[in-house]
């Protein structure tokens, strides 16, 4: 039996009627940007995350950039990054033309070191920009304490922490503003592209708004210089009709996390820690092993999909040989990068599949 790392048929076929009458709607109406299937997604998704607004956007780079802008970050800020995180989080700072400063994780939760933030702030810092990586939940309490005594905001990258809880509080609502991805992969997961920002804040979402819409709050006024970030009808009508879904797919990810946890205790592998405060999305489920080239192939002589999330640090790539930081420079980030590897967890994955994921687990670690 083959395990796919990730199989998304399940979702599709247990909301397909949703999904499909969706898309026909919309074929049907002939209206396909900046409509009501996107008004609908909007209201909902912000309802599901607890606060006052959500703003569509292209995807979630767009919603990182979109949130900085309408946050005010330009050429000349620093904002404050994890060392260890997916690129687009470091390439939404750029984008702005601002600079990406990086500060390490705690190595237990993959998660930005909080302790480690205030001496990476300087005169230039306007904005936090924690990561829940994996769909474990950062700190937000200290991160949001630390912010409000230095005067800085924080943005979120909730991208992929759809259905992630907080001291019991929803992720998406625990900034000042948050950036989400609808990439098909991700939890809450689009056809195609999509992303969104939400706020409780009305002059943010206003701001958003505006900068994905050409700047432009009446047709051929243009207060800003804006781009072009929509999420089309197609896929707000998709996303609108998988949301009722989403807690019981994190639920279900989260019982797969549960029996891994259990049944790879004691193996030489490094397993995901979560302090009594998270609920994770179980976005992904990620060990650590020390020779992870090995292990991974193993794994797939046994048959089993996964995958390194990531293997380069963005201060490694060759897009930031700009900031010279070589080997060693952030020795936390890079040692996560060295050794972590995704194990395949996805709704609708079965028993006997969980069952055979733990076998090959055991097998690759004799
Ligand atoms: C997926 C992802 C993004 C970017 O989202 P896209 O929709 O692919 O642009 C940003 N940050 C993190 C942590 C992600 O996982």
């Amino acid at each position: 039996m083959n395990i796919p790392f990730l199989d998304l048929s399940p979702v599709y076929r247990e909301s397909r009627e949703a999904i499909d009458s969706a898309l026909s709607r919309v074929a049907a109406s002939g209206w396909f940007l900046l409509g009501k299937e996107l008004a609908a997604f909007e209201e909902a998704y912000a309802q599901f995350c607890g606060v006052k607004h959500c703003a569509g956007v292209a995807n979630g780079l767009d919603a990182l950039y979109l949130a900085l802008r309408a946050l005010g970050v330009g050429r000349g800020d620093e904002v404050v990054v994890p060392s260890n995180t997916y690129i687009a989080t470091w390439l939404a700072v750029s984008q702005c033309g601002a600079v990406p400063v990086p500060v390490e994780p705690d190595p237990a939760t993959y998660n930005i070191d909080s302790s480690r933030i205030e001496s990476a702030i300087t005169a230039r810092t306007r904005v936090i920009l924690p990561v829940h990586l994996y769909g474990q939940p950062a700190d937000m309490d200290a991160i949001n304490a630390l912010a409000q005594r230095r005067g800085l905001a924080v943005l979120d990258d909730c991208a992929q922490a759809h259905g992630a809880r907080y001291k019991g509080r929803r992720v998406g609502g625990l900034a000042t503003i948050s950036a989400w991805s609808f990439y098909p992969g991700k939890n809450l997961g689009a056809m195609g592209d999509g992303g969104g920002v939400t706020t409780s804040e009305f002059s943010l979402d206003d701001a958003v708004r505006v900068l994905r819409n050409y700047g432009s709050r009446q047709k051929y006024l243009n207060e800003v210089k804006g781009c072009n970030s929509r999420l089309d009808e197609i896929q707000a009508a998709v996303l609108s009709a998988k949301l009722p879904m989403l807690d019981a797919t994190v639920a279900q990810r989260r019982s797969i996390a549960a029996r891994y946890l259990d049944a790879l205790r004691g193996l030489p592998l490094g397993l995901p820690y979560v302090p009594e405060w998270a609920e994770p999305a179980w976005h992904l489920f990620v060990v650590r092993h020390r020779d992870r080239q090995r292990f991974q192939a193993r794994l797939a002589e046994l048959g089993i999909g996964t995958l390194v999330h990531y293997p380069i640090a963005p201060h490694r790539q060759a897009a930031y040989a700009e900031l010279s930081m070589g080997e060693g420079s952030l020795p936390i980030a890079e040692a996560i990068h060295r050794e972590v590897l995704s194990l395949p967890i996805w709704p609708g994955m079965s028993e006997a599949q969980v069952a055979r994921v733990i076998d090959a687990v055991h097998d690759a670690c004799a």
